[in-house]
């Protein structure tokens, strides 16, 4: 339930809005929402926030549970290690969690995400169950913790209740470790209809569904379900990993995306997280299709995935946003300079993602992960524009990297130099949640958390 507010006026000397930079700029917010933008304006009757404005950054892919795991497999083990064998580790991980450490460990990873510019998360939540596998009595409460970690950081949500019925293509039997994500059709469809009420207390929040990948479902079951969700917005991994590629020919003689390109509408709704391994086919199919790529470039590198293919996506008119992953770091600029750099090693080359001369690869960046963060997550979001909602990253321009430099060079600062610690303060739905690049809520945060990691450690 919303009750009306009263107008907030906040005041920026500058904001980078959609037909780019502005001097002194007006945004009127109405319940968390930008009524009016109005720049060469004085700043009479407004709240002065010293700064750079900047659209917040949408995370369209998480899980906030792994942020607990982050730097706890970084220790060989007995064979070759690789994304295979973190996900055993994963699976042992979760085993204890309980829904108070799951609610914990959100509200920690939000919190970062917004000291790190993300101004809402897409969360792909595939922990449903209790760790002997049974739904718990209600089959989202865990859907219910993260509303509340949301609630309790200020964060954006898109949920995501993830589908995931099958271990391997072809609908092979779930493994042991996965028995707290598994559900058939109709209980993921009860799931979602429950998951649409545990997040009625987060302000603004939308739902959208994953089936998780092509291994966790059947052509039957996907199908099912996407024929009863027939609006919001669809998210996948798909061909992140050469074996799950290799594994998908095996069974139907075809790769990942191209078996889902030829077999499903594929459309705007849809979120292809990863699509690390494409062929210049598959790109231009996905570019055609007008799906979101979901890049999380620094969980790709730390899982040693492989190297997307970015410039080619660019080329063909493709649309790609960014998201944390695994977070093992969490840094809206962390993640679009480790997806430049990826380039430049690729290709090698200076400034890949800019297309023209003088054309800043800072800026570049931002305004892709903006427009595909956006379209994924299904929230009208992403811009500092009329109808959309206020949610606003401050640059700090008395930073050292910052303070000598204006315009473009502030982002370029921001992604390649400063990072995170170029924000200042974080609007959400016009509320403040950070202030001198530090959570409000950040010190009682922290402090649960520590309890939970270190009884997570002494299991
Ligand atoms: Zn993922």
């Amino acid at each position: 339930m919303h009750t009306a507010s009263a107008a907030t006026k906040l005041f920026f000397a500058h904001a980078l809005l959609p037909g780019g930079w502005a001097r002194d700029v007006i945004l009127t917010i109405e319940n968390g929402a930008i009524t009016a933008v109005a720049d060469n304006s004085s700043s009479a009757g407004a709240e002065i926030i010293k700064g750079v404005a900047l659209p917040g950054m949408p995370n369209l892919h998480s899980h906030a549970f792994q942020r607990a795991m982050a730097g706890l497999t970084e220790l060989r083990g007995e064979t070759q290690d690789s994304f295979w064998t973190w996900r055993q580790l994963m699976y042992r991980f979760i085993d204890t969690l309980t829904p108070d450490d799951v609610e914990t460990i959100a509200a920690y990873a939000y919190a970062e995400m917004l000291e790190g510019g993300f101004t809402s998360v897409a969360e792909f939540h595939y922990l449903h169950h209790d760790a002997s596998g049974a739904p718990y009595g209600d089959l989202a409460e865990l859907a219910s913790r993260i509303a509340s970690a949301c609630v309790e950081t200020g964060i954006g949500l898109t949920l995501l209740p993830v589908f995931y019925n099958f271990s391997g293509f072809g609908g092979a039997a779930p493994v042991h470790g996965q028995r707290r994500f598994i559900n058939d059709p109709a209980r993921f469809l009860s799931l979602l209809e429950r998951s649409r009420e545990v997040i009625k207390p987060v302000t603004d929040a939308a739902i959208g569904i994953a089936p998780h990948s092509l291994r966790a479902v059947t052509p039957e079951t996907l199908a099912e379900v996407l024929k009863a969700v027939p609006s919001c917005p669809i998210h996948m991994h798909i061909a992140e990993q050469v074996k799950e590629v290799e594994d998908c020919i095996a069974w139907c003689g075809q790769r990942p995306v191209s078996w889902l390109l030829d077999h499903v509408d594929v459309n705007q709704r849809w979120v292809l997280i990863h699509a690390t391994h494409l062929t210049p086919e598959e790109t231009a199919g996905i570019a055609r299709s007008g799906a979101v790529v979901g890049l999380c470039p620094l969980t790709e590198a730390n899982l040693g995935d492989g190297i997307f293919e970015g410039l080619r996506l660019i080329e063909a008119g493709g649309v790609f946003g960014v998201g944390s992953d695994s977070n093992i770091e969490i840094s809206a600029f962390g993640e679009l300079k480790q997806f430049e750099y990826s380039q430049r090693l690729l290709h090698r080359v200076r400034n890949a993602v800019s297309r023209h001369a003088g054309e800043s690869t800072g800026r570049a960046l931002y305004e892709h992960a903006l427009t595909g963060g956006a379209k994924a997550s299904g929230r009208a979001i992403g811009a500092l524009a009329v109808g959309k909602r206020a949610d606003i990253v401050v640059l700090d321009d008395a930073h050292p990297d910052l303070c000598g430099v204006s315009g473009d060079r502030w982002l370029d600062a921001a992604a390649f130099v400063a990072g995170k610690s170029a924000i200042s303060s974080v609007y959400v739905g016009g509320k403040q949640v950070v202030e001198g690049g530090r959570h409000l809520k950040r010190s009682g945060i922290t402090e649960r958390y520590r309890r939970v990691v270190q009884r997570l450690a002494s299991l």
